[in-house]
Order: C-alpha cells, then sequence, then structure tokens
C-alpha cells in the first residue's frame, strides 16, 4: 500500500502508520490509537484497520465485503507477512493475528474480538518452535478454538468451558496456566469434536477464518447488547465499527510474560501514579472477564506487602510501562486507560483512550495538568463534565457514625448509597419503577446487566477487580461501587447473602461506601460531600470565564447560605408561600381564605405580615447586597386548604366560624384545574390586600435591614401574568405601597418591579408588557407545561414512554425544549426592543441543566437561577458556553 494512499485498509505498527489520533471516525477508537502510538515510536505489534467506511461496504452490500475491500485486506494481510517475516498458516513459522472491533465512541465490552487466529492442528507445531513454548502454542490454539466457535459460529461457550473445567479437575490443577502441553492438545481435539458435533466446522484455510472473523467482528456491532447501549446512549447506529487485524504478542509464555491494564492516573482519587492489575502468564482477556484474578500493579495499588506487583516481579517491564505512559500523556494530554502485553520481558501496547475516571479524579486531574503546565485553564474547564462537578455534590458517609461494616471489598467508584438488596437485575429495574431504592447484589456483571446497574442506587459484586465491568460501569455511570467482596456469598436461588455468621436476605437494606468498599447493614446517614481542594481551584478558575450571573431559587436564609457557599450572585426566585405553609401559619392563611370581606381578610393578613417581614428581613441580611428576586404569591388558594376535619375545626374555631359553615366555604373553593385557575397575579387583581400586605412585609424588612447598615436590593416579582393590563395594575399596587413604606420609614430602597414570563400569551405580547417591566423572570417550568398543554404531575404516566419512543428527545422539564426555548428567545427579543434595560433570567428546574444553561447564553440571558446545590453546576456550564459560544 505505499504505492496508493489506502482508502478501506490502513497499516500501523512497527514504524508505519497510515493514520494518526484525528481519524477517530475513521479508525475507531481503538485502530486511531495504536497509529498513533505508532507514531510516537512505541512499540505497537503491527497490523492494519478495515475502516468504519469499509463497515458501511460491507453492510450496504448486505454484510458481505466488497470485492475491492476484500482485495485491499488481502494486500495489507501480505504486506503484514512480509513486515513480520511470517505467513499466516504457515506451517514452520505462522502468522497469528487478532480481529478486533472498535468503534469511534468507546462502547466498552459490547462487541466482539478474536484472538490467536492463524493456527491449525498442523501449525500449532511451528507456532511451539517459533515461540520456544509448546504449552504456550496448545494454549493459543484452545484459546483461538473457544473464541471462534463463541463469536463466530455462534456456539453457547459454556459449552467449551465446561470441557475446560472438567480437565482442569482431571489434572487436578487450579487455573488453565498450569495445563500441560498435552493436556492442552488433547483438549484442542475434544474441542474439535465438540464444535463438529454441533453441525459447525472451524474453516481449513486461515485467510478463510479470517475473513468469517472480520464478518463476525463487523456484525457484532449489530448485536443485541451494542444496540441497547447504543439506544440508551443515544449513538447513531449508522456509524458502525472499525475491525483491527493485529498480529498477536504473546502474555501467555510463561513468568516472563504478562498482561494487564492500566490508567497513567489513580482514576478515583486522580493521584499522578500508574495504577492497574496484572496477570502473569496471561492473555488480554483473562483480566478484564475475571477468569484470573489479577494481581496490583505497584505498591501505590497492593494492600498488602507481599502481594505480587508488577513494580517487584518484572522491574524493567514495569520502567518501560512508566516510561510509555508518560509518553502518552504528553501527547494526548489526558489521563490514558491502555492495554499492554509483556511478551518475554518485553512490553507491547495494544490500546490506548482517554480513561473513564471518578468525579473527584476528573476535577482533580484537570488541575493538575494546568500545574503541570501539560493544558491552560480554559481547557481544564472545557474538559469537566457538568455532571461530574453534579456527583461531587451527592452524599457520603458521616464521619460521626461508626457504621457496622460487615464485609469488605474493593472500593470501585466512589459515593455512598443505600437500598433494599435485589440480585436480579430485571428485578432491580422493576424496582426503581416501583419507586424503591435498591443496590444490585451480584457475584459479578456483564453487559446484559446494564438495565439494572443504571436503575440501582449502587452496585455491589464478589468478584472482579478494578477494572472488572462492574467497577468500569459505576464510574461510568458515577454510581457507587464496591467490586470483589469476597467475603460475601450470594445464593441466588435462596434469595439470600451471607457475611461470616450474619445472613441477609432479599430486600433487606444495606449501605455500601464506594470509597472505602465499606458494606454495611441498614441504612447508615450520610452527609453532603466537602469539595476537596481540587473542585474550590477550578470554580476559582470558572467565574472568569463565564457571562451568564448564575442565582438561586431559595425561599429561606439557610438555603441562601448554602447557595453563597457555592457561589450564588443572587437570590433569582424566592416563593413567598413557603413563608404560609408551616404549622403555625397555615391557619392565618386559612382564616384569611375564611373570612368574608376585605377587612376579614385584612385582620388575618395583619397577623401574617410578621411572620413574612422576618423570613425576608432574614433573606435580605444572609445576601447582603445582592439582588433578591420576592415573588408574590403565586399558587392558587386551593393549596392552602384543609383537607383533615380536625384541621377545618382549629381554623372555624380560631376564626368564630361554626365548624359546619366554614367546611362548606373550603369546599366551594376548591379548584377542578388548580393549576390553571385562580393562582398568580389573578390573586392580586382580586384580593389587592393580599399583595399589598406581601409588599408591605417586604418593603419594611428591607427598611429593617438597611438600617442595620446592610446593602439591600429587592426585585418584586409579579406572578403569571398573561396581559399588560395586568400587570400595568398590579405594578401601581406594588410601587405604591412600596413607596408608601419607604415614606414612612424615611430610608431610600432602591426595588425593582418585574414579572413571570411563563405563558406563551405573555411571551407573544413580550414588547406590551416590557414597559411594565424592569425585569422579566422566565418561568420555564409553567411555560413547559402550558406550551405542552401537559402537567409536570400527571406527565410521568406517558413522559417515559415518549422518550423510549423517541417522539420526544428529552424530558423537556429537565432539558428546556426547542419549541420553548424559541418562545423565551421571542419573548426576550420582543422585551429588550422596547426596554433595552430590561434584564431577562430564566428560574425553572432548567435553570441548572448545562444544556438549557448554554442555551441561555446564546440567547443573551443575563442569569440562570437553580437550586442551591446546582449551583456550582451552573457556573461551570455557564463558563464552558461561553467558552465554545464566544470562542
Ligand atoms: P475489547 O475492546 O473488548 O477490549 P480488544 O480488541 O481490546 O477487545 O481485545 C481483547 C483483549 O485481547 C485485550 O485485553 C487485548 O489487549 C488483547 N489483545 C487484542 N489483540 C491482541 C494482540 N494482537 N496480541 C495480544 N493481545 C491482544
Ligand atoms: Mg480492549
Ligand atoms: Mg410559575
Amino acid at each position: 500500500m505505499a504505492d496508493h494512499a489506502p482508502r478501506y485498509v490502513y497499516a500501523f505498527g512497527g514504524g508505519l502508520a497510515d493514520g494518526d489520533a484525528g481519524l477517530t471516525d475513521l479508525l475507531g477508537v481503538k485502530g486511531a490509537s495504536l497509529a498513533e502510538m505508532t507514531r510516537l515510536g512505541l512499540p505497537v505489534p503491527p497490523g492494519f484497520t478495515l475502516t468504519t467506511e469499509a463497515w458501511r461496504a460491507w453492510f450496504a452490500a448486505g454484510e458481505r465485503l466488497p470485492d475491492a475491500v476484500a482485495a485491499e485486506a488481502r494486500a495489507a494481510l501480505a504486506q503484514l507477512e512480509e513486515r513480520t517475516g511470517l505467513r499466516l498458516g504457515d506451517p514452520d513459522r505462522p502468522l497469528l493475528v487478532s480481529v478486533r472491533s472498535g468503534a469511534a465512541v468507546a462502547m466498552p465490552g459490547m462487541m466482539d474480538t478474536v484472538l490467536n487466529l492463524g493456527l491449525d492442528a498442523h501449525s500449532v507445531a511451528g507456532l511451539a518452535a517459533r515461540l520456544g513454548d509448546a504449552r504456550g502454542a496448545w494454549d493459543s490454539y484452545r484459546r483461538f478454538l473457544q473464541m471462534y466457535s463463541d463469536v463466530v459460529l455462534g456456539m453457547n461457550p459454556d459449552l467449551l468451558d465446561q470441557l475446560l473445567e472438567r480437565m482442569l479437575t482431571g489434572e487436578g490443577v487450579a487455573d488453565d496456566g498450569a495445563l500441560s502441553p498435552d493436556a492442552l492438545e488433547r483438549l484442542t481435539s475434544i474441542f474439535t469434536q465438540k464444535i463438529l458435533e454441533a453441525g459447525a466446522a472451524v474453516p481449513t484455510t486461515p485467510e478463510e477464518q479470517l475473513f468469517r472473523c472480520i464478518d463476525a467482528v463487523f456484525r457484532s456491532w449489530n448485536n443485541r447488547r451494542a444496540l441497547g447501549y447504543r439506544n440508551h446512549h443515544g449513538i447513531d447506529h449508522q456509524l458502525g465499527t472499525a475491525a483491527t487485524v493485529q498480529a498477536m504478542v504473546f502474555g501467555n509464555l510463561g513468568a516472563n510474560s504478562a498482561t494487564g491494564v492500566a490508567t497513567t492516573r489513580n482514576p478515583n482519587s486522580g493521584a499522578p501514579h500508574l495504577y492497574g492489575e496484572w496477570a502473569p502468564n496471561a492473555q488480554g482477556e483473562d483480566v478484564v472477564s475475571g477468569v484470573r484474578s489479577p494481581l496490583p500493579l505497584n505498591r501505590h495499588m497492593a494492600a498488602l506487602d507481599d502481594e505480587e506487583t508488577l513494580e517487584l516481579a518484572l522491574p524493567e517491564a514495569y520502567a518501560r510501562l512508566v516510561e510509555i505512559c508518560e509518553v502518552l500523556e504528553a501527547s494526548f494530554l489526558d489521563v490514558q486507560e491502555l492495554e499492554f502485553t509483556i511478551e518475554d520481558g518485553e512490553v507491547w501496547m495494544l490500546q490506548t483512550r482517554s480513561a473513564k475516571r471518578s468525579p473527584e479524579a476528573d476535577v482533580r486531574v484537570g488541575v493538575d495538568m494546568v500545574a503541570e503546565g501539560l493544558i491552560d485553564r480554559a481547557e481544564a474547564i472545557r474538559r469537566v463534565r457538568p455532571h461530574t462537578i453534579d456527583k461531587l455534590m451527592h452524599p457520603r458517609l458521616d464521619p460521626a457514625v461508626t457504621p457496622k461494616i460487615i464485609a469488605r471489598g474493593l472500593g470501585a467508584s466512589p459515593g455512598a448509597a443505600a437500598g433494599r438488596i435485589i440480585f436480579n437485575p430485571r428485578a432491580a429495574a422493576a424496582a426503581h419503577g416501583r419507586g424503591e431504592r435498591v443496590i444490585l447484589v451480584r457475584p459479578e456483571t456483564g453487559p446484559d446487566d446494564i438495565g439494572g446497574m443504571l436503575k440501582a442506587q449502587g452496585i455491589l459484586t464478589m468478584r472482579g477487580g478494578m477494572t472488572s465491568h462492574a467497577a468500569v460501569v459505576a464510574r461510568g455511570l458515577s454510581k457507587p461501587g464496591v467490586v470483589g467482596c469476597r467475603e460475601l456469598l450470594i445464593d441466588e436461588a435462596a434469595g439470600t447473602v451471607r457475611a461470616g455468621s450474619l445472613l441477609l436476605e432479599r430486600g433487606d437494606v444495606i449501605t455500601i461506601d464506594g470509597a472505602s468498599g465499606a458494606v454495611m447493614v441498614g441504612e447508615v446517614a450520610t452527609i453532603p460531600p466537602d469539595t476537596g481542594p481540587a473542585l474550590k481551584t477550578l470554580m476559582s478558575w470558572v467565574d472568569g470565564f463565564r457571562r451568564l450571573q448564575v442565582r438561586t431559587n431559595a425561599d429561606n436564609a439557610r438555603d441562601c447560605k448554602i447557595a453563597l457557599a457555592y457561589g450564588a450572585e443572587g437570590v433569582g426566585l424566592c416563593r413567598t408561600e413557603h413563608t404560609f405553609l408551616s404549622e403555625a401559619r397555615i391557619v392565618a392563611v386559612r382564616e384569611m381564605m375564611l373570612a368574608r370581606d376585605e377587612p376579614g381578610r385584612r385582620r388575618a393578613l395583619a397577623r401574617l405580615l410578621p411572620m413574612q417581614r422576618g423570613d425576608l428581613a432574614a433573606i435580605f441580611e444572609v445576601m447582603g447586597g445582592r439582588p433578591v428576586t420576592v415573588r408574590l404569591l403565586d399558587p392558587p388558594l386551593h393549596e392552602f386548604l384543609p383537607y383533615e376535619e380536625a384541621d377545618v375545626r382549629a381554623v372555624a374555631d380560631s376564626a368564630g366560624v361554626p365548624y359546619a359553615e366554614a367546611a362548606a366555604r373550603f369546599d366551594a373553593m376548591r379548584e377542578v384545574n388548580p393549576m390553571l385557575g385562580h393562582r398568580g397575579c389573578r390573586l392580586g387583581v382580586t384580593y389587592p390586600e393580599i399583595y399589598e400586605t406581601q409588599v408591605r412585609a417586604l418593603t419594611e424588612a428591607a427598611c429593617e435591614v438597611s438600617r442595620r447598615g446592610v446593602e439591600v436590593r429587592p426585585e418584586i416579582l409579579i406572578p403569571l401574568v398573561f396581559d399588560p393590563r395586568e400587570l400595568a395594575l398590579v405594578r401601581e399596587l406594588v410601587t405604591s405601597t412600596a413607596d408608601a413604606v419607604i415614606a414612612e420609614q424615611g430610608l431610600p430602597i432602591d426595588y425593582r418591579v418585574g414579572t413571570m414570563i411563563e405563558l406563551p400569551r405573555a411571551c407573544l405580547m413580550a414588547d406590551q408588557i416590557a414597559p411594565y417591566a424592569d425585569f422579566f423572570s422566565i418561568g420555564t417550568n409553567d411555560l413547559t407545561q402550558t406550551t405542552f398543554g401537559i402537567s409536570r404531575d400527571d406527565c410521568g404516566r406517558f413522559l417515559p414512554l415518549y422518550h423510549e419512543m423517541g417522539i420526544l428527545p428529552a424530558d423537556p422539564f429537565v432539558t428546556i425544549d426547542p419549541a420553548v426555548g424559541e418562545l423565551v428567545a421571542l419573548a426576550t427579543e420582543k422585551g429588550r426592543a422596547v426596554n433595552a434595560e430590561l434584564k431577562v433570567g430564566i428560574c425553572g428546574e432548567q435553570g441548572g441543566e448545562a444544556r438549557t444553561i448554554a442555551q441561555c447564553h446564546r440567547m443573551g440571558l443575563d442569569y440562570v437561577s437553580c437550586s442551591p446545590y446546582r449551583v456550582p453546576v451552573a457556573r461551570l456550564a455557564a463558563a464552558q458556553a461561553a467558552l465554545e459560544h464566544d470562542a
């Protein structure tokens, strides 16, 4: 291929690379990384990659390789044989290859790979001579038969596994590494026999085997697991996979050989040391699948002093690996997760990709890499997924309690979680559907368990190491995970799990701590996480990049304090009704509702006024000179109605009204559609004394705090407006009341009056509404409900199905919907057209969600407002939006 540009097939390794890391779309992450490592001068076994375009051609041709592609593959094979001096199927010096799947998006373990291709009963002897290792040669052959029968012939892998087990028992050895060459040879004929019995056959020529394997690897793009995975992650099914054919290197040639997986930094803590596992005298699959119990790579990972680390067992190879990792990081500028094999002391690289990592590690690595001069601050910010920060805000075990630990495994994915024991992934998903919290407890997990893992609070396995499927998936999902908990004995049939003398049953509550690996009985108290120095550093950089302000939705001083600690710059939404809901106060609210006339309502409201004033004063005090948006009463009075007889009596007694009359009056107030009912500014229009009292309380509170020398910036928010005249009327009420209080108190308070924009009509009339508003606060929750004509309270019955069926790509209450987004943009434009000074922000649930924030940035909004715990995410997302949009 030296004389023409490659089209469907790209060579790599042995100093020759057609591609590079930029070609992941074409070569897949694996193929591109092999090409790039070749360019970096790293030791890569030579081979070639059939591109994703080859896959598409294969797929279009009815799942067969078009002649042009096959011809290119044959040429690449011939060239590989020339480069290695070996030949596929040569009885004396056989070339062995792996055929590996690998797409542009990482789909770990979802597709298939075949190793040791190129052997038959004759060439095994040649391989034995070539390697100087008869056992290794027969071992490779029996491995090939197992994988080929499974992946290409589609036989049940248990069939051959059982035969292997029987052989181990018969020979009286513990694992396959201890089988004699002779036993392995017998095993291969038993395997061959079994395959024939199953009515299948392994093609006699290795070239035929190779093309059957390429077909199988290409087919695995559409296996059930892969389809499910892509559906879940929203990955395009048309992308296809590449297939990489690569000369084998042998980790199974005795004590001087090994295989392993490593991460260039600790993927849990982010600490800058090599991290991973290895197995001596083994091939790649063994470590990942958990067939062999892997050993720790180095002293950082060894729990016990006498554990056999690679660092001690093969120090030169280990040193070479460390050196390679430095080259990788310096080139990829990110933490790498890699697979290597050591053949007779020599290190070979089999793949590398950006590492999955815990949220802690994600942040720490970014900050460390800035300090190390590998990346700059903007890049560190760009890289952290908003999701990561979110997870860091999640609970951990309360250090004040000493939990009773019943077992300990490996802490594979940090975070603490409690839930009921459940063994079956399907049952886990079902329990989640019923609103139960569960911990999925399994011997180990596999790709088919994803459904249950997604729905569990946490994952606990008995087998497997830090790089086992369960560990990797838990980290990826940022779910607490404890793996390799060998002290636990699961009896799935009996529905029990035993820890020493303790017997737990399905449904019992346990807590797991994915940081320490501890397993505890019952629900152990958790605390919000303290967010570590790396996060503080990162967050201190973030504010220098963003343009959107981040405020918080907080109804009391305590939430305001939390939000401030997380960097909130004001309150975007304070819901005054929360003042009304406590036990002591609700009676006064209900008396107000019961009053027959305005004087009666005013009497009840007079009792509420000091409470409202006190609550608001506390908030103003905490927030200092930052803006605080206070929304006047919004929910329908319906929400405050008493239901219990005792509650009705309490109000009746307090108001001096007969019980029967009170009950009848309350009944008459019940609404059929409260969310579309008598609420929002409609309350202010019909009962002006309610808003008047609230504004008085608010202005008095502002004066009180201001008198103490604290600056206050109240913003009074009028909800659910649909018409400019409505707003004009209520605004007049608000300003005359506030101004009267200011005159009484003789203190200048700089307040603003704005409106919620949360109805389509208000969006369409925003230019007529804006003259009466100093600011718009866009209520995307109600706006979503009224735009869709659905209620947040009931949509759980059909929205998930709509998502599954692809009718709606995302939950519009989580990420702002495009149509709702257009209404927001329209309202903003129309509003600013008549009032250039108009401040616009959003305060719905979506205000803390990254994609929504990016959209708000693009639309030129002034701020987003979200719940206190989401403030850091919002700050990060706002900075990322600025970096991306304004670049
Ligand atoms: P997966 O994507 O499931 O990890 P891989 O294609 O990476 O599948 O292969 C599975 C295992 O086989 C890996 O551990 C890899 O290191 C090993 N392997 C693949 N190709 C070779 C090879 N040419 N020589 C030695 N080991 C290999
Ligand atoms: Mg791999
Ligand atoms: Mg609303």
